[in-house]
């Protein structure tokens, strides 16, 4: 129970009052929040990629229908964008929505880390990298917000998989909770300022996430300054009261009176201060005060909003590859369009996330539209209906393909393979498709594949058998109108990815700890998640992190880095478009670390930018690179700690291909001698400025000729006890140095740390 040392209350504190304002603590119903205490109602839907507005018969695992509101690109896809002011303009337009169906708070964004591709809710995740994650989020956040509708910043914390996620615990050291799994949040939280987070269903260390007051209390509110209001995911609470204590303010959904009964009984028994229940209610009502609408519902233009959703999810496409300039296809090329998925797209995944579009554009209908209806015959190739003949399919296929100058192939992954509530198994496509590709890139004189998949799905064994590849992710409602227009060039593809693709499963970083056995899942591969790992242990990957292709060519003309005194610098970067067409090139600074006493990743992302030029145009873009992109977290001092030394920045094309390095030397934070105490190692103690040479004088004045010799022709026994500490050490036989003399020793270190810490 809480340890909030409270005094019990009498018969009158609770009095009717109180218990009405204890009550607005826990919702009204699925969605809505209770009003009274002059606290109006509020409504908070899901997010986070569109509103999901459910009528009376709601039920938060989708099965009703919601209102039909634009399905933007889920995470996975628009991350690839790597375009944060594209997310600002999703967010805006979501925020209008959400408005307009009569929403106060959008249930978004969804950052937590994609730390295994099994992950259920890859799709609705956004990178495996935190610095992308926070630059993304920020504008998600500020772009809903500028509407006035709120934000709840989703789910806090460590919430990167589907098993078991009610009752795992997350077991993570915390350096990896700092430098991966929390800096999106802090940053969010600090530069957005979002007038929510929800708190996940998952354990981290041992405590559950909504009774964690070290995590929602000492480092959200205290460490970070957050000042809105924390609300559960739903049914999250396990102990309303302990919840309350550790800081989360609301129960969502409601659980009738239970959770204000369990409150008010809490406090009647000195549990619980009734001032903590009053502090809850008074960030719900500055919740209600952010959100209230000024003006009525605003109008919406629909057909603008699918238009953003087409350019973002244009945005998003990565061109994966792209032999002898396959795409973009070309006027008066005869198209075999190929599998099922180019009528039934895939654009989404299942769960509290998916949204009922206000239209979809299908594939096959915008090539036809593209391409002319005469240049392009169809095969279903695959089936997902089980009664019908796959064989026949794939036949009917190859013979479209074989009169065809090229093949576009689309397979991917089905909602039920992609869903909130379970991971998946594997990260193979499903086998008719693999055959398809297999059937199709036999018959057909080129081939490209299209896939969509929220979450990443290997390219072997065909990869290299395929001309171009396509990766559509999760596209949102304008997922065929988005890929036409890369097909044929319309758009020139910018997106690169936000996370690795990796030759087979067994070579993710997480894949012996993923997703744990016995409600305990280690975090045993820390920092080195996604890229992280990879470039660290040099293992090869299919396509790394941040790869992506264009119909144009750019070049690096210059790279400059200057520090700015304080251990953070500025990059100057100048790109020309060296081709014949109009493109976007994403500009990407890896920060490799100075030598260190924590292990640290080869590389890591600091700084990016996406810039689009004419063919043959310049520019110079100049990106900051903050103190934390040289920093690690210091476990042991719980602070971030940047090692003084030489770092390198390096522009890349890709985490796995950098084009141009400059060194960067950095001052960075001196650490004072500490005091030495007999637990301190001989060699701290011989390599104290002050106390070593003495300590080392006394020995040797001490010591026989003999062993004064052995001594200086023995410097490796030395070594050997390097790591002893002082106090085993000095009882040695033959050492025996008196108790006295290391006293006299650790006072003088005593007076050396606090003269430093006084200069
Ligand atoms: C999900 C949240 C969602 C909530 C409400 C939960 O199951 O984890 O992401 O916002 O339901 O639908």
């Amino acid at each position: 129970m809480t340890d909030i040392q409270a005094r019990p209350a009498t018969a009158g504190e609770i009095d009717e009052s109180f218990a009405e304002v204890a009550a607005l603590l826990s919702g009204q119903d699925f969605w809505s929040t209770r009003a009274g205490d002059g606290i109006r109602s509020i409504v908070l839907t899901d997010g986070p990629h569109g509103v999901r507005r459910q009528g009376a018969d709601a039920d938060h695992l989708g099965l009703n229908q919601s209102l039909p509101a634009t399905c933007f690109p889920p995470g996975a896809g628009i991350a690839s964008s790597w375009d944060p002011s594209l997310m600002r303009e999703v967010g805006e337009a979501l925020g209008l929505e959400a408005r307009a169906l009569g929403v106060d708070v959008l249930l978004g964004p969804a950052i937590n880390i994609k730390r295994s591709p099994l992950g259920g809710r890859t799709f609705e995740y956004l990178s495996e990298d935190p610095h992308l994650t926070g630059a993304l989020a920020v504008e998600y956040v500020r772009g809903v917000q500028s509407t006035g509708v709120g934000t709840s910043v989703k789910h806090f914390a460590v919430n990167n998989q589907e098993t078991d996620r009610m009752r795992a615990s997350a077991e993570v050291d915390a350096r990896t909770l700092r430098e991966i799994y929390l800096p999106a949040f802090e940053r969010v939280v600090t530069e957005a300022s979002p007038t929510s987070v929800m708190s996940a269903y998952n354990a981290i260390n041992g405590v559950f996430s909504s009774e964690n007051h070290w995590l929602l209390t000492e480092l959200l509110r205290e460490e970070w300054g957050f000042d809105g209001l924390v609300v559960s995911d739903w049914g999250a609470i396990k102990d309303r009261v302990d919840a309350l204590a550790a800081g989360l303010d609301l129960e969502m959904p409601g659980s009738g009176d239970a959770g204000t009964e369990a409150i008010l009984q809490a406090v009647r028994d000195g549990r619980l201060d009734r001032s903590v229940v009053e502090a809850s209610v008074e960030r719900l009502r500055s919740l209600a005060d952010r959100t209230a609408s000024s003006g009525g519902a605003p109008t919406l233009d629909l057909d603008a909003h699918h238009a953003l959703a087409r350019r973002a999810a244009a945005a998003s496409i990565v061109l994966l590859r792209n032999q002898d300039e396959t795409l973009p296809l070309r006027a008066g090329q005869r198209v075999a369009v190929v599998g099922e998925l180019a009528v039934a797209p895939q654009y989404q995944g299942g769960g509290s996330s998916h949204v009922n579009p206000t239209r979809v554009d299908l594939p096959l209908d915008e090539l036809r539209i593209a391409l002319g209806d005469e240049n392009v015959v169809y095969a279903a190739g695959y089936s997902r209906a089980a009664s019908d003949d796959n064989e026949a399919l794939l036949a009917e296929a190859c013979a479209a393909t074989a009169s065809a100058d090229v093949a576009v192939v689309f397979v991917g992954l089905y909602e039920e393979d992609q869903s909130e509530g379970f991971d998946r198994e594997h990260i193979d496509l499903p086998p008719a498709h693999l055959a398809l590709i297999d059937a199709v890139s036999d018959a057909a004189k080129k081939t490209v594949v299209v896939l969509s998949n929220g979450g990443v799905v290997t390219l072997e064994p065909w990869h290299d058998r395929v001309d171009a590849i396509v990766e559509g992710w999760a596209l949102g409602q304008a997922v065929g109108s988005a890929l036409t227009d890369v097909l044929t060039g319309a758009v020139n593809p910018s997106g690169r990815l936000a996370e690795t693709i990796p030759l087979a499963l067994a070579d993710t970083p997480s894949f012996l700890n993923f997703p744990g056995e016995q409600e305990v899942v280690r975090y045993g591969e820390g920092v080195f998640v996604g890229y992280r790992y990879y470039t660290s242990v040099g293992r090869t990957v299919r396509y790394p992190f941040g790869h992506g292709l264009s119909y144009t060519t750019f070049s690096v003309e210059a790279l400059e880095v200057e520090a700015d005194g304080s251990d953070a610098a500025i990059a100057h970067v100048t790109v020309r478009n060296t081709g014949s067409v109009t493109g976007s090139e994403v500009v990407q600074l890896y920060v490799a670390p100075a030598p260190s006493a924590v292990r640290r990743p080869a590389r890591e992302l600091g700084a990016f930018t996406k810039v689009t030029l004419e063919p043959g145009a310049a520019t110079t873009v100049s990106l900051p690179l903050e103190r934390r992109a040289f920093a690690h977290w210091d476990a042991r001092g719980a602070r971030w700690w940047v090692d003084p030394g030489m770092y390198r920045v390096e522009l890349g094309r890709s985490a796995n291909d950098i084009v141009a390095v400059r060194d960067l030397a950095l001052a960075g934070d001196v650490e004072r001698p500490p005091a030495l105490s007999l637990e301190s190692t001989v060699k701290e103690w011989f390599g104290h400025a002050i106390v070593g040479p003495v300590l080392m004088q006394s020995m040797m004045a001490n010591a026989t000729a003999e062993q004064q010799a052995a001594a200086e022709a023995n410097a490796n026994a030395l070594k050997m006890v390097d790591s002893m500490p002082m106090g085993q050490f000095a009882r040695f036989p033959g050492v025996e140095i008196p108790e006295e003399a290391l006293e006299q020793l650790i006072a003088l270190s005593v007076s050396v740390a606090l003269a430093e810490a006084a200069a």
